[in-house]
């Protein structure tokens, strides 16, 4: 088979796997339990709000005409009449040279026009009634929050497929959403594959590996907003291979395998495609780390078959998984953002395949700088504690010098973007 294999670009894969994927099903959480969820349904705003004209400051509601004249040597002396606050509310009609005093958020009241803060003013009490000095003009309609300033009735605030962040959750509450419409999170099963592999409880032998892989994609799955289901370790025998891959096929409609992808005597992969007589949509691309990444689909079920190599799985997950998920997930944009930054060190090796550097993306001197992280081997773990992008360098270049800008692809972005490069 491995002679067979021919390569495509990574755009061709990505666009390979999002013409499979489907968008998955809403399901309603109560709003304690929503945060960092992916929104299943806009929201529009199902009232003004405010939903009446209101303060926005302490002080006193007059009508602007009784302080026509009003100045430091003449101020305008008002009848202070009432009081509207949280629980006190003034229900008259307001008369010139009257004001009522106002907390803030409270209804303006009729008759009243503008309101002035009470810093602006002086309060005193003659004769068994309150007044209110100000010592300048108010013009009318000053400080007053009109009724549909914040949000208008039926306008479109948060489009579906938004992951639930402070802000919204706010306005979630403001609009009385007591339970969430939001996307159930796409099951994503991981199996590990190679004999070498050691539980993560078990004591290092000679010759054999922890299996690292499985915590790293049960985290990635998370910070794609998947929920990770753990198959564990699985040892280099088709007939193991083949009944683990069916198995998890009951559990999950995103089948992760690391490793086994190769061509290797113990790559079985490719077999229990076979077998499955799954539609392969690629096993080669032109891309480094992780060539052999293949992804195939049985029905509505799509596998993925992530090289063994941390790094190459890495990113193999960010550049095909993450944008399945997000399709189920509804969203629009399910490529990876990217940005353009400065590369901070050189890579002069001609480059014949797209090649993704772990990088880590930070701001200096108020520039988007990239550097790339530790050593660049797919087998590399240490490289991947500081990742937070990927740098992406066109294959067929004869390498990049520090200072040049690049394409950087951000993995730790909610948005998306809905093209690739
Ligand atoms: P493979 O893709 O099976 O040829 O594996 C490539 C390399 O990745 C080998 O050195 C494996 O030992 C290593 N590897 C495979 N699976 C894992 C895993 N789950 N965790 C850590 N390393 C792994
Ligand atoms: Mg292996």
């Amino acid at each position: 088979m491995g002679s067979l294999r021919k390569p495509i670009q990574v755009e061709e894969a990505i666009d390979r796997v999002l013409e499979k994927s489907y968008e998955g099903e809403i399901e309603y959480v109560s709003i304690e339990n929503s945060f960092h969820r992916v929104l299943g349904q806009d929201i529009t705003a199902t009232t003004d709000v405010p939903g009446f004209d209101r303060s926005p400051y302490d002080g006193y509601a007059v009508w602007a005409a009784s302080t026509e004249a009003a100045s430091a040597s003449n101020p305008a002396v008002l009848e202070v009449v009432g009081t509207q606050g949280a629980d006190s509310v003034w229900k008259e009609s307001l008369k010139p040279f009257q004001a009522v005093k106002i907390m803030t958020g409270a209804a303006i009241p009729e008759g009243a026009n503008a309101v002035i803060m009470k810093e602006l003013t002086q309060e005193f009490r003659k004769d068994g009634k309150t007044y209110v000095q100000i010592k300048r003009k108010v013009e009318a309609g000053e400080n007053i929050s009109r009724i549909g300033e914040d949000m208008k009735k039926g306008s479109l605030l948060i489009e579906k497929g938004t992951v639930i962040t402070p802000g919204i959750s706010a306005v979630l509450a403001t609009f009385g959403y007591h339970y969430v419409p939001v996307m159930k999170s796409p099951k994503v099963v991981v199996i590990a594959t190679g004999s070498e592999l050691l539980e993560v409880y078990k004591p290092l032998e000679k010759g054999k590996i922890h299996n690292s892989n499985t915590y790293m994609l049960q985290a990635q799955i998370f910070r794609a907003h998947g929920e990770p289901i753990l198959y564990g370790i699985v040892k280099d025998t088709f007939q193991n291979v083949f009944q683990a891959v069916t198995k998890a096929m009951q559990m999950a409609d995103i089948i992760i395998t690391t490793g086994g992808v190769s061509v290797g005597d113990f790559d079985y992969i490719p077999k229990v495609y076979e077998h499955l007589q799954a539609q392969v949509l690629f096993n080669k691309i032109g891309m480094r780390p992780g060539s052999v990444t293949s992804a195939a689909v049985v029905g509505n079920k799509i596998l993925f078959g992530l090289s063994g190599n941390p790094s190459a799985c890495y990113v193999g997950f960010e550049l095909f998984v993450r944008p399945y998920i997000r399709a189920m997930l509804g969203q629009k944009n399910c490529y990876l953002k990217r940005a353009r930054a400065i590369l901070t060190k050189d890579f002069l090796k001609p480059n014949p395949f797209t090649r993704f550097v772990r990088a880590k993306l930070s701001f200096h001197d108020g520039k988007l700088v990239a550097d790339p992280i530790g050593r660049d081997k797919s087998n590399i773990v240490s490289s991947l504690i500081h990742t937070n992008s990927l740098i992406v360098l066109p294959g067929g270049s004869r390498g990049f010098q520090a200072g040049s800008e690049v394409n950087v692809l951000l993995i730790e972005d909610e948005e998306g973007a809905s093209s690739w490069l």
